[in-house]
């Protein structure tokens, strides 16, 4: 079969092979949903316990390889990515329709991501310590935790299943991975590149599938010892209580509803950019867009002006047209849910500037206006992740409300704060209840070899990404030798 056909009709990869499914699925274009992009294989429930065995009798074997064969392989998987950034970019722009230039360096950073863990493999930390006990020797030392299960949404398909496999390959373990169902041709090509970068039959394995299916026999399966997903509040909660009823190691990535605070002293321009971009860019189906634009008063209205301005002009369409700034919403599903928003958001009063109007482009797709709304903290629209091109405003008196309001909220993914004042950028970058903070930055962007993850209800666990992820990919031992 050629590489061309595979990609049209993407098969598990389990124990080494390629298998077919007891059923098949379909993946439209969001940008022209005439246009299929892949009949892909689905799994059940057999299929993704032969996956998790395989990984499990890969294991022992992979455990004690040396970390220069890991890197070998992960700066090989990196190699490729970066090499095939235009043509996978485009698969990307087609099946999850973010822009043709944020599709590529998406998957330019997933390449960078595995570069990243191929020099960390020979890094892997531990320490000599003294011992209490005269003669004794203690080292800690770290080990692969096992067989990981990896759970990843459809909205960065190349770069948040990159910084999970990674760290994860990178530490020693074996791995079961489930893409998104939205995205299987996405998932499929990052499985195909790393199934040709020479690891052993069973360390990698890729079963495609529901959640219902796939994920939660991932989920409940006493051979996965360690569980990392990124989803959904919801998803999210419910595999946490499963898979802690069995002890197995849970790594949680879930929603945002992050603050940009804009000061009056913010330099203007700039801070209307930071919204935009934090708002708008990958159609706002970010966990870090910036979905609470909190203005000080005596600029608030100037900055709705030229935000409305500057949204009336942008640009939406299709995926892979030139010069495109915002594309479709992912699938029909969201595209309602978001307009569905646009109404809940009327009827509970706040004033609507600008947008949230389903739109007819040259090709039939999930397209919408930007919207933008002027909101009361207590509105559902200010308060429930949307997570798709929905922003609204919240007046502030002045710095200290605007920090109250920053951290009003159950999420604590992702705060930024626009100002030109070091003071009050330094007390927020304190004060700010949250795992990552910007200044005068958009609240979306974040780099790929620094800690990535929130508090409160954002995330679960440890760290991903960066030299952080040995936490969760490693289990610590402890060593005494009478010398
Ligand atoms: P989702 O519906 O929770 O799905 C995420 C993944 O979980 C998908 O692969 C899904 O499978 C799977 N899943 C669903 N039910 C499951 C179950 N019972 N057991 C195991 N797996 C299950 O989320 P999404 O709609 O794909 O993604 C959007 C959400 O992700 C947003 O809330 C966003 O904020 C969040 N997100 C967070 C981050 C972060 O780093 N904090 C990054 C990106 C996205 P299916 O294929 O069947 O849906």
């Amino acid at each position: 079969m050629k590489l061309g056909d595979m990609q049209q009709n993407p098969r598990h990869f389990i124990n080494g092979r390629w298998e077919g499914g007891t059923t098949t699925g379909v993946s439209t274009n969001p940008s022209d949903t005439r246009e299929v992009v892949a009949e892909y294989a689905r799994g059940d429930k057999n299929q993704t316990e032969s996956a998790i065995r395989a990984a499990a009798d890969a294991l022992p074997h992979w455990r004690h390889s040396t970390p220069q064969r890991r890197a070998d392989v992960l700066d090989q998987i990196g190699s490729e990515l970066l090499a095939r950034k235009d043509e996978l970019g485009t698969l990307l722009a087609r099946e999850e329709g973010k822009t043709l230039p944020e599709s590529v360096a998406e998957v330019a950073r997933a390449g960078q991501i595995f570069k990243f863990f191929a020099g960390e493999a020979l890094r892997i930390p531990g320490e000599v310590m003294a011992s209490v006990r005269q003669g004794v020797q203690v080292d800690v030392t770290r080990e692969p935790v096992g067989v990981v299960g990896i759970i990843a949404p459809w909205n960065f398909p190349f770069a948040i299943p990159a910084w999970k496999i990674a760290p994860a390959l990178a530490y020693g373990n074996t791995v079961v991975f489930k893409p998104a169902e939205l995205v299987p041709a996405c998932g499929w090509a990052l499985a195909e590149i790393i199934s040709r970068c020479g690891l052993p039959a069973g360390v990698f394995n890729l079963v495609m599938g529901s959640g219902r299916q796939v994920g939660q026999t991932l989920v409940d399966h006493p051979l996965v010892n360690a569980l990392s997903f990124t989803g959904s509040v919801s998803t999210g909660e419910r595999i946490l209580q499963a898979a802690t009823a069995r002890r197995a190691k849970v790594q949680l990535e879930m929603g945002g509803k992050n603050p940009l605070v804009v000061l009056a002293d913010a330099d203007f321009d700039q801070a209307i950019e930071c919204a935009l971009q934090g708002s708008y860019f990958s159609t706002g189906q970010r966990c870090t867009a910036s979905s609470r634009l909190i203005v000080e008063s005596s600029v608030h209205d100037a900055f709705v002006a030229r935000l409305r301005q500057r949204l009336m002009a942008l640009k939406v369409g299709h995926a892979l047209e030139r010069g495109i700034e915002m594309g479709p919403v992912v699938d029909g599903a969201q595209l309602e849910q978001n307009l569905s928003y646009i109404e809940i958001g009327r009827n509970e009063g706040a004033e609507h500037v600008w947008g949230g109007e389903r739109l007819e482009r040259a090709t039939p797709g999930h397209y919408m206006s930007p919207a933008l709304f002027l909101a009361q903290p207590q509105h559902r629209i200010a308060r429930e992740e949307i997570f798709g091109p929905v922003a609204c405003v919240l007046r502030a008196d002045d710095y200290e409300h605007a920090l109250a309001l920053a951290n009003d909220t159950p999420f604590g993914l992702c705060a930024g704060i626009c100002t030109t004042s070091l003071k009050h950028a330094m007390h927020f970058k304190r004060h700010a209840e949250a795992g990552m903070t910007m200044v005068n930055l958009p609240t979306a962007g974040v780099d790929f070899h620094v800690p990535f993850g929130g508090r409160k209800e954002s995330s679960h666990g440890s760290r991903e990404q960066g030299r952080y992820a040995v936490e969760f990919y490693t289990t610590v031992k402890t060593g005494y030798m009478l010398a």
